[in-house]
């Protein structure tokens, strides 16, 4: 149906971010493709070694999924994205499909071994997620192109992960957040990806803070020396949100925050994460 009504139309998922936009008129479309009638798009199952997400899985499905919850990181994500009504509607391949830079998923999944699964008049496509995400509101997908599921390769043994973002309440986007996945070793970390999201026109790979946990003991000092480094690499936009010097601030506490989360969760202790409310 894209490839025939042409550019003028648009899919609806959970219309959490485009019934909006109709009704500001900032989108404009002649045609509205539904995918909520479309059977088998809504799943989430573990198939060699990943989790797959059907594209209309919607938050809530996958915050209260016991596979989901394996990958600590796509609960809290899942948990923590606007209120019930939100995660009741809203749509995993919606989510990555808007590429909102306050948007949660992009975020999160970043941390992990992601591929978007595409499907378009000439046959389908595997996109890692750092390739999909092109710019703010901007993907890989052609218009006549629709995300058909999310794959999640699930992170070896001694692994954990954590995701927080730090909001003014429930329904409203992050002013900040931070996503890390960290493989340990005993008490040395092995491997690390830290994320931040909001504080630029996509997400960030804190690369070096990264660096400085990949192959260190993960005491207070590293963590912080650590923070400093995400702290760094933010680049944040004054807005109604806080000032640009306020929300580097909130990523050095909530880097930290989740790096602490995420090295207890790889040494298997159940911590709870959730995101920080002002
Ligand atoms: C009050 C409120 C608060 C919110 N707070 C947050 C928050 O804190 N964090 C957060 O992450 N999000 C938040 N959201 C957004 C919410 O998560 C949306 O559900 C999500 O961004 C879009 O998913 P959707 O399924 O609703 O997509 P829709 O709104 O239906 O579609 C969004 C865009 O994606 C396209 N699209 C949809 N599905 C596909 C597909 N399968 N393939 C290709 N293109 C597709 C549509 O054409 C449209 O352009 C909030 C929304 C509201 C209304």
């Amino acid at each position: 149906m894209l490839g025939q009504l042409g550019e003028g139309a648009k899919l609806l998922a959970g219309g959490q971010s485009l019934i909006p936009l109709l009704k500001l008129r900032f989108a404009n479309p002649e045609h509205l493709v539904d995918l909520n009638f479309i059977p088998g798009t809504s799943f989430i199952k573990e198939n060699g070694g990943a989790l797959r997400f059907g594209a209309m899985s919607r938050h809530a499905e996958i915050e209260n999924s016991d596979l989901a919850r394996k990958i600590p990181v796509l609960h809290d994500c899942a948990a923590g994205i606007a209120d019930v009504q939100v995660r009741n509607r809203g749509t995993i391949g919606g989510s990555l499909a808007e590429a909102d830079p306050s948007g949660d998923w992009a975020n999160a999944l970043l941390t992990l071994k992601t591929t978007v699964h595409c499907l378009g008049p000439t046959g389908a496509r595997a996109i890692p997620l750092q390739d999909f995400i092109k710019d703010a509101y901007t993907t890989a997908l052609a218009h006549d192109e629709l995300v058909t599921g999310v794959e999640v390769k699930v992170p070896p043994k001694g692994s954990g992960g954590a995701y927080i973002a730090f909001k003014r309440s429930a329904p409203v986007y992050p002013s900040a957040s931070a996503a890390v996945q960290v493989t340990m070793i005993d008490d040395t970390c092995q491997d690390v990806a830290i994320a931040l999201g909001c504080v630029g026109l996509t997400s960030i790979r804190a690369t070096e803070a990264e660096a400085v946990l990949r192959g260190a003991i993960l005491d207070a000092k590293t963590i912080g020396t650590a923070a400093e480094a995400a702290r760094a690499a933010a680049d944040p936009q004054p807005d109604m949100r806080g000032s640009a010097e306020y929300k580097r601030q909130l990523v050095t506490a909530l880097v930290k925050r989740a790096i602490t989360i995420a090295t207890l969760r790889a040494r298997g202790k159940q911590v709870e994460g959730t995101h920080l409310y002002a």
